[in-house]
Parts: C-alpha cells; sequence; structure tokens
C-alpha cells in the first residue's frame, strides 16, 4: 500500500524543513519555513480526515509563496491537491482554483496517515524534542498532534504495515 506513497519531512536547516510527497506517477517537494507550526499542521490536517469534516485545508509557508494543502476525504481515500500561490501573506485568503495545482493524487487514508505518522516520528526519533525546538525554534514539536493521530490511524485504519509504539 505505501509502495506507491512516499511522505517525507526533515529539517534541513535552521528554520527550514524539506516535505517531499510523492506517489507512481510524480512528486511533490517544498522548502517550508518556520514561520509558521508547519508540522502540527499538517498533523492536525490528516487527523481531521478522521472526524466529521471531509475538507482538510493548511498551508505552508515557502517564503514568500504558498502551498496550500487541500485534503478531501472521499470514503476510505483522500484527495491531495496541493497548491502554490505567490505570496503566503496576501494570498491565505484566496480561493483554492486560484492556486496552481502543483501536485495531486488519491490515497487510502490509512496510508496518508501511516505515511504522515512515520514521518513525523523519524523527525522526532532523529533530533528529539529539544533539538527540535532548537531548529524550528518558534514551534516545540507536536508531540500531543501526533499521539493523536497514531490513536486514530491504529482505531480506524485497519493498518497492516508496523508501528513504532516506543516513541510517545
Ligand atoms: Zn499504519
Amino acid at each position: 500500500m505505501t509502495g506507491d506513497f512516499q511522505f517525507s519531512w526533515e529539517l534541513s536547516g535552521s528554520g527550514w524543513a524539506t516535505c517531499r510527497i510523492a506517489d507512481r506517477s510524480s512528486e511533490h517537494k517544498s522548502i517550508v519555513s518556520y514561520c509558521t507550526d508547519a508540522l502540527a499542521d499538517l498533523v492536525d490536517g490528516v487527523t481531521g480526515l478522521y472526524g466529521p469534516t471531509s475538507t482538510q485545508r493548511f498551508s505552508f509557508d515557502l517564503e514568500p509563496a504558498e502551498d496550500r494543502w487541500v485534503l478531501r476525504g472521499r470514503g476510505s481515500d483522500v484527495d491531495i491537491a496541493i497548491r502554490r500561490f505567490p505570496d503566503m501573506s496576501t494570498c491565505f485568503d484566496a480561493p483554492d482554483e486560484e492556486g496552481a495545482l502543483s501536485w495531486s493524487s488519491t490515497q487510502p487514508r490509512g496510508a496518508l496517515g501511516h505515511a504522515v505518522v512515520e514521518a513525523a516520528q523519524g523527525v522526532l526519533r532523529q533530533h528529539g524534542e529539544e533539538g527540535y525546538l532548537a531548529k524550528w525554534v518558534r514551534y516545540p514539536f507536536p508531540v500531543a498532534a501526533l499521539q493523536e493521530l497514531r490513536r486514530l490511524h491504529l482505531r480506524d485504519d485497519d493498518c497492516p504495515l508496523e508501528h513504532d509504539l516506543s516513541l510517545p
């Protein structure tokens, strides 16, 4: 299931993370700034797919561009669309359609949930909470948000893959 879908989040330097998402046919990569609590927004957005609101939106600040993720739950699948706007500070309330579609894919919710949990855990494993804060500066690692997403993923997705339960 995750053979086709890949997601990674790496702290690439002080105040920057490299976010990469790919399916069998294409990949999207962006350099995300610490101006927002980006990893928490991502985790919360995916967590929202387990609740009653089927559409989730969050944006990454690429300084100055905005990458807006629009996640639409459809049964057990999620339509993922990433739209690029030229300027985060002026475009944040622009309609989705005004942003150029940079990448889109439809994936099982379980694959997305699993990949995001794995990626966030990998960041925590590598840097620890202190190391994360030292690099991301403005926001701490979203421990509680990650726990909640993992709880829902394990409860609702019937995921056959392995999970690292040693991390918070
Ligand atoms: Zn899983």
